[in-house]
């Protein structure tokens, strides 16, 4: 597409997929491109750890949209445990190559954010009430002022208000049961047990698993990060913030349930340190349509089982920078755009599906589970592919 065709460009969100989708709409040529991001505070702090396949980081690396210098932790296989009786890290049922990069969201984040051009308007504190489309562009709301662009670009996240508009009546699906995340730092589980270093542990047990591995602090040292998926019988309710039901939960899983080891990072996290995550499924059946087009978790939310929530919002940008390339205007550029990302999009919740039954609706017996029978099952769940995301042209 000839530079400057794309007049002005209004990108709603300014986390991963906006800061990325700021910087190739600028590349792309386009004239004037506002970032309009709600919070006013740094995103920075309030992420954990980001799981990236290597294959699908070195496509990111080759995009230009993951910095070599963000730092990041290896992993080089997956250790399945199991609870069994006073062994610390548990029994090994099985044992996976997982060629992984680990990443601190924050450092991620960080990155992109330092490289979006100066030439962009990024606007913190700007929350995106309302938008209107017309044959002339977009008109973009504020709470008390608006502005007209010739396209927006929504990277809204999982409530997008740009998916809303292009899709009235497509929610969110909610999973049906949570996450709880945090990051513990390393140092306080020394001495408690030989956990070596470049290992994933998928943690087992009944109802759930818990996801462990390390990421780097910022400052020179690492955190142990973790993610713990369950049902929590009689719930409905889910906020950031642990009640009573979800604490419960908590102490049934780390005192019965996980290896001690595993247990034990969980209560040194600390309280205040654990947050809930909901889960959801929402995949839009278009990603573009006249002047709006959708990025990232705007476009689609797939269960973070699928180890491919960031990737697949870089991967949709690395694919609107080629389809702006090869396109003679927007228009041929979004549906270009539309036609390689949808099915992806489409593939993924699919993914995050099946595995959230495998992983946590309807857990095998694992007590009984060997290596031959664990390969079996996860290439059952996962073997069509996508696990750590769809390589980019595929
Ligand atoms: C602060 C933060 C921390 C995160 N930490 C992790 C993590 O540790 N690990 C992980 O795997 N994933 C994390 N995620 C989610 C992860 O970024 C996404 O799943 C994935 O990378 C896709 O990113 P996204 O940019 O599409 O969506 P999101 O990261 O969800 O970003 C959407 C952005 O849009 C903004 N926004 C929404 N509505 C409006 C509006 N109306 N007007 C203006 N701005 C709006 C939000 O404030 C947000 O910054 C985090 C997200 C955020 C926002």
């Amino acid at each position: 597409m000839a530079s400057g065709v794309v007049e002005s460009v209004a990108v709603i969100g300014g986390s991963i997929a906006g800061c990325a989708a700021a910087l190739v709409l600028h590349r792309a040529g386009a004239r004037r491109v506002v970032v309009h991001e709600r919070a006013t505070a740094e995103l920075a702090d309030r992420g954990v750890g980001v799981a990236v396949h290597t294959e699908r980081c070195a496509e990111l690396l080759a995009a230009g949209l993951v910095d070599e210098a963000v730092p990041w932790e290896p992993m080089r296989v997956r250790h399945w445990y199991v609870r069994d009786g006073s062994e610390a890290l548990g029994r090994v049922v099985g044992v996976q190559p997982f060629p992984f990069r680990a990443y601190g969201w924050g450092h991620l984040w960080r990155a992109l954010r330092a490289r979006v051009p100066r030439e962009v308007e990024f606007r913190t504190g700007s929350t995106v009430r309302e938008i209107a489309a017309d044959a002339g562009g977009v008109v973009v709301r504020g709470a008390d002022d608006e502005e007209r662009y010739a396209a927006v670009v929504g990277a809204d996240g999982h409530a997008s208000l740009v998916r809303d508009h292009l899709h009235p009546g497509l929610t969110p699906h909610s999973a049906g049961y949570p996450a709880w995340r945090g990051a513990c730092p390393e140092e306080r589980l020394r001495g408690l047990a030989d956990w070596a270093d470049g290992i994933c542990a998928y943690v087992v047990f009944d109802g759930g698993h818990l996801v462990v591995y390390r990421i780097p602090d910022g400052r020179g040292g690492r955190l142990v990060n973790w993610v713990l998926y369950a049902t929590v019988p009689g719930t409905a309710t889910i906020s950031r913030t642990l009640d009573a039901a979800h604490r419960a939960r908590l102490d049934e899983i780390t005192g019965e349930l996980l290896p001690p080891f595993w247990g034990e990072l969980i209560h040194r996290t600390g309280p205040d340190a654990v947050f809930l995550q909901r889960l959801y499924d929402v995949t839009a059946p278009r990603y573009a349509s006249g002047r709006l087009l959708l990025l990232g978790d705007a476009a689609t939310v797939a269960r973070p089982h699928t180890g491919a929530g960031a990737v697949k919002a870089l991967q949709d940008v690395a694919v609107l920078e080629s389809s702006l390339a090869g396109g003679a205007d927007w228009a041929s550029a979004a549906a270009a755009y539309d036609a390689a990302r949808a099915p992806v999009g489409q593939a993924m919740t699919a993914l995050g599906r099946r595995l959230g039954h495998g992983l946590v609706e309807a857990t095998p017996d694992w007590h009984t589970q060997d290596a031959a029978a664990l390969d079996a099952w996860w290439a059952g769940l996962a073997g069509q592919g996508g696990f750590g995301g769809r390589g980019l042209g595929r």
